[in-house]
């Protein structure tokens, strides 16, 4: 079983699940978040605990599945199973390469009317593919990674980590901190208040270039 759900997606309105590989590093040393920046410092999926926990060793055996053009038919069947409407890919690691995302492509064309989502840092990747990306797919660009420089707040649909709520909204953002259907909805610049397992200060957030200059 591949799709999964956690207390935050069970809040959405449509039948929602989550797909997640390792974060950063998988045990077999491959990069699963290859333009992971800032965000790696505080990263909840890289906290001690959590990276020897039974979630963990899920997450590096969904991986060893997405490697092999097997994944798609597998996926498919796993959306049938459990009826999914909707799926967040990525709750933790992102499109590691162009030759995954492909067997993403491939699923979602299969399943026109599930939606899918998912936040990601590879945007030289889909600037490349944006006009080959089906319809039931919505890309979240998030900042903290080392391609920042190439979203255009003004344009692109886009995730910032605020400190505060009074911040995020202040700023203009739309809060998807508890409740993730927000991130799909009319304002396409989403904002996520941080609760790691670091304080803020103790993370790379603040570092953000873009940070305070666009959305301030
Ligand atoms: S891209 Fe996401 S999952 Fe990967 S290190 Fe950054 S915050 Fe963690």
């Amino acid at each position: 079983m591949f799709l999964v759900r956690n207390s935050k997606i069970k809040k959405s309105v449509k039948r929602t699940f989550n797909f997640g590989i390792p974060a950063y590093l998988s045990s077999t040393g491959l990069k699963t978040c290859p333009n992971a920046g800032a965000c790696a410092k505080g990263c909840y999926a890289l906290a001690g605990a959590y990276r020897f926990s039974n979630v963990a060793q899920a997450f590096e055996r969904r991986l060893a599945a997405t490697q092999s053009d097997s994944f798609i038919d597998a996926m498919l069947s796993d959306i049938d199973k459990q009826r999914a409407e909707r799926i967040r890919i990525h709750d933790s690691g992102d499109f590691y390469n162009e030759e995954y995302l492909d067997r993403w492509l491939k699923i979602m064309r299969a399943r026109p009317h599930v939606e899918f989502y998912a936040y990601t840092k590879m945007v030289s990747l889909f600037n490349r593919r944006k006009n080959d990306l089906p319809k039931n797919f919505t890309l979240i660009y998030s900042f903290g990674g080392t391609e920042d420089k190439l979203i255009d707040v003004d344009k692109d649909r886009h995730s910032l980590v605020f400190e505060t709520v009074a911040q995020l909204k202040a700023c203009g953002y739309a809060d998807a901190s508890n409740q993730d259907d927000i991130a799909l909805g009319k304002n396409p610049k989403i904002g996520l208040v941080y609760h790691g397992t670091k304080n803020i200060e103790n993370t790379n957030w603040g570092k953000v270039p873009e940070y305070k200059r666009k959305a301030g």
